[in-house]
This record gives structure tokens, C-alpha cells and sequence, in this order.
């Protein structure tokens, strides 16, 4: 089985599925319509459904009433591989090398959902059934913030009905450490734009005469932190709940040290929130970071210039129980209040999603950690994570259904960066780790 297993993650891998270039949009439907295909060799009833954007693959098993029902969902597009130049080898043309696979998508999210699917495939052949009543929710608009999902978790409302849902797309904190993911980050998101003259400006002419507006927004966002690393934004920290004792005593057991994401982050030191470790600090504290910045002159060389704009790209990741519109009404009010003599400022808000906490200890979390324990053979991992999947706030709200976050991306595997890689033990242990999963939920 490990090779046909292989066989299908690289033709899974080939299909270059970016769900943000609108050249590979025929690509994209291929790919659905591959892996439609695909659970339908499984014995699965398998569709492709059209959105307006790119489809969504659905499949199920025959449902039986007095079974539990569980949603798996994943996604089958991919981050766009650029720069293509640091890839050692093509980003859509899958590598092995000792056990391990690179090409875009590897982690995120098709090694991941593909193991899901043949997890399945294998229960189906050894016992002609599944413990449970399956659902596969497989989106191919999830690196674009799928914004069809929600339209199509309404208007499926009845059919989609479960009681879990399921997603392996957040990581595990090393090798071999099986980890349950109960919380994530919630987020905000803002543009803004700092204009001054009409035009841009001689700065021998008129330096001195006028504000830059690259300077004025430098100051701007400066205003964003203190030098302690706090958020300054009036209000910002209200509804942040504290991390408990037992999950300080938890993190601070774990292996994902600061030595460690020192390593990982390549970066000359850590730097943060003062006062919390960094495990808190990515967690479960709330950030504002500057994710680009334009303005002026980039080329080669000099050019004496007063650029007439400069503009910046923010997030904010929030936590329990911070709400997002009103995190960026205040932050709006901050940036409004402090913006400095000379400019005129220009905020475009972007999207939001909510931050995500669910009980380790419930039944089905605990069916969640017996089928890591069963996979990996050790206790796992719990933790939060700092990323953000808003679809998770979605399932809650719209199926009325908690997520159980069972990841199996490595620290060091690139998801969204040249040379992502995925080890094709995890990818096995993902095959694993579905069938435990579906007989624990069955039971518990
Ligand atoms: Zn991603």
C-alpha cells in the first residue's frame, strides 16, 4: 500500500492548484476533479459542486442513523510557489529524497487531506465499512480566505449536519510528538495610506518646506507598540483572557523551546511581549505587525525624492475573547488620533475572523488524543497555535459543531515558502492516525 500511497500524493502534488492566479484555474478544477475521482475508487459518492469561485469536492459513505457523523475537511489549493528561484527543485514537479517530499502543497494541505482519504480507502478495505458516518469537505479557495465556503456551509446546511468535524492543517512541535491544536488565533486586517504633496517632490527644491509622507508613516506605525513590545492601541488588550497555570506548566514542558524557535526563525534574537514566554506570546497574546511597506524610491542607487505616498499592510492576530471588529474600530481611532502634521490618512479595512478555543477534555477531544496516542505511541502534545483558520469560527457558528485540529505539519516544513516539504512518515502516520480517529470517535 505505502507505494500506490505515494503514487497518488505525487500526482496529488503535480496538479499546481494556486487558487490565486487566475492562469491556473483550469489546473485547479482539474485537481478537484482528480481527487473526486479518487474517493470515488474509494467507494465514496463523490461530487464536485461548482461555487462561484473554485469548487468544492464533497464525498460520503453510506450514512446509517444511531452512528455519529464526522465532517473531515481540507483543502486542494496551494499557496502561488514564488520566488521560483529558491526552490531546488520545480515547486509542481514533487522530489523524495530521505523520505521526505518537496513540492508546493506537500504540507498544506494535500500530504495532510490525502491522508485522510486514504486513511478511509484503507478502512474500507479492510472491513468493507466505516465505523462512523463521513463527510469530506474538501475547498479549493482556503489559501484565499474562502470566502464561498460559508455560503455553501448555509445553503448545505442539512447535508453537511454532523456532530465533529475534523481538520488536519496545523502542525505538530516536532518530530514524532503527536499534538492536539484547541485553540487558535483569531485575526484583523487594514491597509493604510499616508499622502502628502500632489506630487512627488525635488527634496533639494521643497526638502524642508513639506511632511514626508515615507517619514510620517514610520512615525505612525511606530506608534503601534511601546518599546516594551506592548500594542499601544487604547483598548487593544480588552476581553484577553489569561493563560492559566496548567497551560504555562503544559508549554513549558514542551520541546518547542526558545533555543529552538530561535533556530527556526533565523532571526539575531527573540523579541516580544515583555513579561510573557514565547510560547504565550504566539498563542495565546495578541500582536499588531507591519506585513509590508511601500513608498518612495525602491531601484538601484539615489534618488532625491519626497515621495508624494507611502502605504503599509497590517495584521492583527487576536485571541479569546477579543472581538475583531472592535479591535479594528479601535485601531482605526488609534491610527486616526495619532496620525502626524502634514498627511492625510487613508484606511481600507480588510477581513476578520474570530479567535478559536475549544476544550481538550471534552469527549471527543479526549477521542481526538487516544487516536494521536494510538498513531504516534506517546502522550500528545496540547497546544494552541498562532495562526488563524477562520473556517473553524464558521463550522461553530454555522453547523453548530466544534473543530478537533490534528496536525501533522513539522516546525521546520516552509508551508507557504520555497522548498515546502512534507515526510512521508508523517504522511503515513496520517493514514494511521484517520483510521484510529474515526473508530475513537465511533466510541467516544
Ligand atoms: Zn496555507
Amino acid at each position: 500500500m505505502d507505494a500506490a500511497a505515494v503514487n497518488d500524493l505525487l500526482a496529488f502534488l503535480r496538479f499546481p492548484s494556486v487558487s490565486t492566479d487566475p492562469a491556473c484555474a483550469g489546473k485547479v478544477a482539474e485537481c478537484a476533479q482528480w481527487l473526486c475521482a479518487r474517493l470515488k475508487a474509494l467507494g465514496l459518492e463523490a461530487e464536485t459542486h461548482p461555487t462561484p469561485g473554485h469548487p468544492a469536492v464533497v464525498a460520503r459513505n453510506r450514512h446509517e442513523t444511531g452512528r455519529k457523523t464526522v465532517l473531515i475537511y481540507g483543502h486542494y489549493d496551494v499557496q502561488p510557489p514564488d520566488p521560483l528561484e529558491l526552490w531546488t527543485h520545480p515547486p509542481f514537479e514533487p522530489h523524495i529524497e530521505n523520505g521526505i517530499v518537496t513540492a508546493r502543497g506537500a504540507t498544506d494541505n494535500k500530504g495532510q487531506i490525502l491522508a485522510h482519504v486514504l486513511g478511509v480507502g484503507e478502512a474500507m478495505k479492510r472491513t468493507g465499512e466505516l465505523p462512523v458516518n463521513l463527510i469530506f469537505l474538501i475547498e479549493g479557495e482556503e489559501e484565499i480566505g474562502s470566502a464561498h465556503l460559508e455560503p455553501f456551509l448555509l445553503a448545505h446546511r442539512d447535508s453537511l449536519r454532523c456532530d465533529i468535524i475534523a481538520v488536519s492543517d496545523t502542525g505538530m512541535v516536532g518530530r514524532n510528538i503527536p499534538t492536539f491544536t484547541y485553540g487558535l488565533r483569531g485575526i484583523g486586517a487594514l491597509e493604510i495610506k499616508v499622502t502628502g504633496p500632489s506630487t512627488d517632490l525635488h527634496s533639494g527644491i521643497y526638502g524642508g518646506a513639506v511632511a514626508n509622507p515615507a517619514t510620517m508613516l514610520a512615525r505612525l506605525l511606530a506608534t503601534l507598540h511601546t518599546a516594551e513590545g506592548r500594542v499601544a492601541v487604547e483598548g487593544f488588550y480588552d476581553g484577553v483572557q489569561p493563560v492559566s497555570q496548567a497551560e504555562k506548566d503544559r508549554w513549558g514542558r514542551l520541546p518547542l523551546n526558545d533555543a529552538l524557535i530561535l533556530q527556526l526563525t533565523g532571526a539575531p534574537q527573540l523579541f516580544g511581549e515583555a513579561g510573557c514566554t514565547t510560547l504565550e506570546r504566539v498563542w495565546a497574546r495578541p500582536t499588531a505587525e507591519v506585513n509590508g511597506l511601500k513608498g518612495g524610491y525602491q531601484g538601484e542607487g539615489t534618488k532625491t525624492v519626497i515621495p508624494k505616498e507611502a502605504s503599509a499592510k497590517l495584521t492583527f492576530r487576536l485571541v479569546p475573547d477579543q472581538k475583531p471588529d472592535e479591535v479594528i474600530d479601535k485601531v482605526k481611532a488609534h491610527l486616526t488620533q495619532h496620525t502626524p502634521p502634514g498627511v492625510v490618512l487613508e484606511i481600507t479595512g480588510g477581513h476578520t475572523g474570530a479567535p478559536y478555543l475549544c476544550d481538550p477534555d471534552s469527549p471527543q477531544g479526549m477521542a481526538a488524543r487516544r487516536a494521536l496516542q494510538r498513531t504516534f505511541g506517546g502522550e500528545p502534545a496540547l497546544i494552541r497555535e498562532g495562526g488563524s483558520i477562520p473556517i473553524v469560527n464558521s463550522f461553530k457558528t454555522i453547523l453548530g459543531v466544534d473543530t478537533l485540529l490534528l496536525g501533522l505539519a513539522l516546525p521546520d516544513c516552509r508551508v507557504h515558502a520555497p522548498n515546502e516539504n512534507f515526510p512521508l512518515e508523517n504522511f503515513f502516520a496520517g493514514i494511521r492516525l484517520n483510521q484510529a480517529l474515526l473508530e475513537e470517535l465511533a466510541q467516544g
